[in-house]
């Protein structure tokens, strides 16, 4: 998925100062963000209280929206630069075409995982038969510095592993959780995991005390860490905590997404993550002059050309963003 600002505001964040080593209760609902002309999500991250949980930078929740007789997602190819992209299905498919080559239907609870390194484009969309609702996340990973320039490449893993326990299915997205480890490629210690909750549901997720992390709300309505929350907000933890509590008032679904605090400072503009001001100028003018990204093949569609950039220089600033 794309950033479809038109004026994207650019978010400086990572090093550790601005995080905290305690357990944080921090809710956030979140914004409602246009992504073309026919899908609204809710952005979580960035948001002007929090810049990122671990690696992880880029979090957009959007529907369960019905789409029966609409085009649904409909996303023109655009790049990427210093990050992954995972894509995450509730409900509905999306089909990913990308300037490598691929070209990959994700289905629901199939992992779809990009990775730019350097350079890479891609289009998402809904099929044109597609089922009538379309549910799901998006969420962007920091390469950091030793590995963001790696080759691009593209990740399809329909069988991730399942955990589960009376009345929780977790299912291992990124990284390790209750021993299973997802074979998805990461690139810094952090853990994203599905959880689904039947009512009546009262149990602890285990957490590793050095990680931070926060959990969004997919569906239903489960209190975590003693508050309820909808779908569609997420819910700060901080880190030094052994384990959460999660009690699920009726059927519900989460997604846990945690990792080792980011200790570089990074630049996020539009669909790229750099260290520079000038670095992100020269990405956005390559890939508007249509240069080093790559040509995605078979989207029937323009390319989605980037917004001017703001009129200040880009500065890498701390991970929390700035103060409520
Ligand atoms: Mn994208």
């Amino acid at each position: 998925m794309s950033n479809l600002d038109v004026r994207p505001q650019e978010a400086t964040c990572g090093g550790r100062q601005d995080v905290s080593a305690e357990p944080v209760h921090e809710l956030n609902a979140g914004r409602t963000v246009a992504l073309g002309e026919s899908t609204n999500v809710r952005r979580l991250l960035p948001n002007l209280g929090r810049r990122m949980i671990g690696a992880w930078c880029f979090v957009d929740h959007y529907g369960p929206d019905d789409i029966a007789d609409e085009p649904g997602m409909q996303v023109p190819p655009h790049p990427h630069m210093g990050l992954q992209t995972v894509s995450w299905l509730h409900d509905g498919h999306v089909f990913h075409r990308d300037s490598v080559g691929s070209q990959q239907l994700i289905r629901p609870r199939e992992l779809g995982l990009m990775t730019s390194g350097a350079a890479i484009a891609h289009s998402e969309e809904s099929p044109r038969d597609h089922d009538a609702i379309l549910h799901g996340a998006q969420l962007w990973v920091a390469l950091p510095e030793r590995d963001r320039h790696v080759s691009p490449r593209f990740e399809h893993h329909p069988n991730v592993p399942v955990v589960t326990a009376r009345g929780l299915t977790a299912t291992v997205i990124l990284g390790e959780f209750d021993g299973a480890l997802s074979p998805g490629t990461t690139y810094s210690p952090l853990v994203g995991v599905d959880i689904a909750l039947r009512s009546g549901t009262d149990t602890s997720l285990p957490l590793e005390r050095d990680f931070e992390y926060a959990v969004l709300s997919m569906s239903g309505i489960v209190e975590v860490d003693g508050e309820d929350i909808g779908p569609g907000s997420l819910l700060y933890l901080g880190s030094g905590r052994k384990e959460v509590r999660v009690r699920a008032n009726t059927d519900g679904g989460l997604m846990l997404l945690g990792g080792e605090p980011f200790g570089e400072k990074i630049i996020m503009w539009w669909n790229f993550i750099g260290r520079t001001h000038d670095e992100i100028a020269e990405a956005r003018a390559q890939w508007n002059a249509d240069e080093r990204f790559g040509t995605v093949h078979g989207y029937d569609g323009e390319r989605l050309l980037a917004p001017s950039l703001p009129a200040g220089p880009l500065i890498p600033r701390g991970a929390a963003g700035r103060k409520r």
